[in-house]
């Protein structure tokens, strides 16, 4: 790739597999990840280093696209009619027909690589490692509901009728990854999108947006608004044109969403407060290592983060772990995402509310083990927290803040360990660090989580191998898991047909 015209570069391509140029077709035959871009290779260091220098030093050289700025309640009408309008020639193409054009949109999502990840570091503050699986994800939700799509055709007896309009409300933490999947799960199943891009990703959503048009997404079907307004987005919302919202956000969200529409029906991804227990017979350097990125990977803001480590018998009583735990925790470089050297970046917005309450106070019996610092005068960026003493049934255990704060509880035993895990009220990701068969099998039968992962971090979920959705509180709405066989079906209904003959 030639770095003068970073707007042609991809990253070199990691295995012979995975060879194929930017705009020729994917290969068809099933679906199979698209792998990340190996930093190890120098060609793709450069190209990195190459990205971040287009990253503007401040928010202030983030244009937005103005144009496609919905500014009162007229437009929005109007944009809404559009889209069921043109919805209706989209619905009635066969699911294959989609899927080409789905293919084609993952192809452009991967020709789009440096320039997603370009908006995601300066809008979201997204450091390359994190963007650059969150685009692999982005072009596997193409490529992977392409394939479910056509197989909407192959019902025997049954037909498919799609949502009319689907609204999608991503949110601003996987600004690449979240608005593709759901906005693509959506076209898939045969309906039109209107999709509102979190205020503070807009850029990087309708860099996403454009990629899908420039794949033959037609406009009118897939309509980019962005709402400023409160009323507005009540408005989008309470439609009566709207059959569908896909939202993945805070509990609250789906709630307000649900009070604006009580009949609404909503697919939705809500919060987490998500453990990783870690029992005597684990690998400790593992089990440091995946806690550590789970926990402070992205600053923390993932619903799949870990908020919590739950140190089971001789690990909780001994001071080894802990040490380890610190001394990966004080090694992380902690800056913006401009350095290519930094391992956690900024918080999206100054801290303020629950997050600032999290990184400066502590509840009863709790001490720092590593106290949050603000490291200049932003609000934005901190050094990791982690603090130890979390009492069973506390603010600290049962709240979700989304941010870089780890809490370090302890157990007797595993079966005490899940009690913990199983207490809150949120039922996301789960992690177990051990090596003992016995502790996994029970383990895995009594967690309630909808991702569970065992040695491994409980963040990053892979489209196919682990489709991802929650439990309890974590999920809103007749959700099934997104990267997963039976996503489509929530954006429609089955209903009889005459067999053909
Ligand atoms: N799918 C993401 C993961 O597995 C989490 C998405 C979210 O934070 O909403 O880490």
């Amino acid at each position: 790739a030639s770095l003068e015209n970073l707007d042609d570069a991809v990253p070199a391509p990691n295995r012979q597999q995975d060879r194929h140029e930017p705009g020729e077709p994917a290969p068809r035959q099933g679906f199979r990840n698209t792998s990340d871009s190996d930093p190890s290779l120098p060609a793709n260091r450069a190209w990195g280093r190459a990205i971040l220098e287009r990253v503007p030093e401040s928010r202030l050289g983030i244009d937005t696209i103005e144009a496609a700025e919905v500014k009162d309640a007229a437009r929005l009408d109007q944009v809404l009619s559009t889209a069921v309008e043109h919805g209706k020639a989209w619905g009635a193409l066969t699911g294959a027909e989609r899927a080409e054009i789905l293919h084609r949109a993952g192809d452009a999502l991967a020709a789009n690589r440096s320039r997603l990840m370009e908006v995601a570091a300066a809008e979201a503050g997204k450091t390359l490692d994190q963007s650059d699986p969150e685009v692999s994800e982005a072009i596997d939700f193409a490529h992977y509901y392409a394939e479910l799509a056509r197989g909407l055709d192959e019902m025997d007896g049954a037909r498919f009728v799609p949502s009319r309009l689907t609204v999608v409300t991503p949110p601003w933490n996987f600004p690449i990854a979240i608005p593709a999947g759901s906005t693509l799960a959506a076209l898939a199943a045969g309906s039109a999108v209107a999709i509102k891009p979190a205020k503070q990703a807009k850029r990087t959503g309708a860099v996403m947006v454009e990629a899908l048009w420039e794949a033959g997404v037609p406009r009118e079907v897939l309509q980019l608004v962005q709402l400023g307004e409160r009323e507005l987005g009540r408005e989008l919302v309470a439609d009566p044109r709207v059959d569908r919202v896909v939202l993945t956000g805070g509990y609250e969200t789906a709630e307000l969403f649900r009070s604006f529409r009580p009949d609404l029906p909503l697919l939705a991804e809500t919060s987490g407060k998500n453990a990783i227990i870690v029992t005597p017979s684990a690998d400790f350097d593992l089990a440091a290592k995946d806690v550590v990125y789970s926990a402070f990977g992205h600053a923390g803001q993932k619903c799949s983060a870990a908020s919590l480590v739950i140190l089971v018998g001789s690990v909780a009583t001994s001071r080894r772990f802990r040490n380890q735990l610190v001394d990966a925790v004080t090694s992380l470089k902690v800056g913006y995402p401009q350095d290519a050297a930094t391992q956690m970046g900024p918080v999206i917005e100054p801290a303020n509310g629950k997050l600032l309450d999290g990184l400066t106070n502590l509840g009863e019996g709790e001490t720092w083990l590593l106290k949050p610092e603000p490291l200049d005068d932003s609000g934005k960026l901190w050094s990791p927290g982690v603090r130890t003493g979390v009492r069973r049934g506390s603010h600290y255990h049962l709240t979700e803040f989304f941010g870089p704060i780890l809490g370090v509880m302890t157990a007797d035993t595993l079966e005490e360990a899940l009690a913990i895990q199983n207490e809150v009220d949120y039922g996301l990701t789960a992690g177990l660090h051990s090596l003992d068969r016995e502790e996994l099998d029970y383990w895995l039968e009594h967690v309630q989580a909808g991702n569970l992962y065992v040695n491994r971090h409980i963040t990053g979920a892979i489209v196919q191998r682990q489709p991802f959705g929650g439990w309890k509180k974590s999920s809103v709405g007749a959700g099934s898991k997104a990267g997963g066989p039976n996503y489509l079906a929530g954006l429609g209904e089955w209903e009889p047909a005459p067999s053909r003959a």
